[in-house]
């Protein structure tokens, strides 16, 4: 750090499911802490992805995705609750849109919502510039900013990269004079267990396919180091149904020990260290019922 003041402030990124919050916050920060995948609903509880950028040090608050209201179930109902208390806790919001797609329900309900939000600072940030030209940027942008005047617009590949530095830039500048509120080296506030767990749910996301992945849940039930340095790791996926068992652990088991290398591989990687993995699979009829399934993401079941 330079002589200069630090700087502080929480940023909060708010948008439609599959907009790429969770690969905008990833990339800032530079390590996975949020559980990126193409099916919705991925994200179900707020992470903070803490970056430093010069003398400013800005924390992310990754949402996930705002609901319209039609809300069937609990689980859904709780996810929503957590979105807006994200919104609350910052003085920044980023609004981020897919500019490949047609502006979307949540989209609308956040603009809309943005009109009592006075007293935040509001950015437009149009996401996948990858897949888009130009003229079609410029189209959208000025769609939505007529709709509300946005402080900035900028136009970002949360994937690639293009952009994003701009963004933190101007972040760094705009927050105000406030010690850090983090260590240094915290790129997260999401526990170990359960970053340790998304990862698995991630590998189980990408593998699965159609709505078997949103009933199941993956639990940390066992952490142990050891004093090689290596880390031991016990993990139970509770799925709904015995029938889904079968799907999960593959011909022969093949499926899941798949998850499992690809899990410890990740893991790996964010721990340095080496790591043993294991994983179990328990039916767990009524897990999203379970109350105590929500306080472990930090989600009010009640919301
Ligand atoms: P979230 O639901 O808003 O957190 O979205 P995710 O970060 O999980 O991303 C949803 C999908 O969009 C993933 O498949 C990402 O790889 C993809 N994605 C995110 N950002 C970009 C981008 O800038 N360009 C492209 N082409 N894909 C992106
Ligand atoms: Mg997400």
């Amino acid at each position: 750090m330079s002589g200069d003041k630090q700087k502080f402030g929480f940023v909060a990124v708010i948008g439609e499911p599959n907009a790429g919050k969770s690969t905008l916050i990833n990339k800032i920060v530079g390590t996975k802490v949020s559980i990126v995948s193409p099916k919705v609903q991925t994200t179900r509880t707020r992470v903070l992805g803490i970056a430093i950028y010069k003398n400013s040090q800005i924390v992310f608050v990754d949402t996930p995705g705002i609901f319209s209201a039609d809300q069937k179930n609990r689980m859904e109902k709780a996810i929503v609750a957590s979105a807006w208390e994200g919104v609350a806790d910052a003085e920044v919001l980023l609004l981020l849109v897919d500019a490949t797609k047609k502006i979307g329900a949540s989209t609308n309900i956040i603009l809309e919502r943005l009109k009592q939000e006075t007293n935040k600072r509001c950015f437009l940030i149009l996401n996948k510039i990858d897949k888009i030209k130009r003229e079609e940027l410029l189209d959208l942008s000025l769609k939505l900013n007529e709709i509300h005047a946005f402080e900035a617009t900028f136009m970002v590949s949360a994937l690639k990269g293009n952009g994003v530095k701009d963004l933190l830039v101007h972040l760094s500048k705009m927050l105000p004079e406030e010690p850090w509120h983090y260590p240094e080296d915290q790129v997260t506030d999401m526990p170990m267990r359960l970053m340790a767990a998304e990862v698995t749910r991630e590998k189980l996301f990408k593998m699965m396919h159609q709505e078997l992945p949103y009933q199941l849940t993956v639990e940390t039930e066992n952490w142990e180091e050891f004093d090689d340095g290596s880390i031991k790791i016990d993990q139970t996926i509770f799925i709904a149904r015995e029938a889904h068992k079968k799907i999960i652990l593959g011909k022969g088991g093949s499926m899941i020990k798949k998850i499992g290398q690809m899990a410890r591989e990740e893991l790996e990687d964010i721990l340095e260290t080496r790591v043993h993995l294991k994983l179990f699979v328990k039916v767990r009829e009524n897990w999203l019922d379970d109350e105590e399934r929500y306080a472990l993401w930090g989600l009010n079941p009640r919301a």
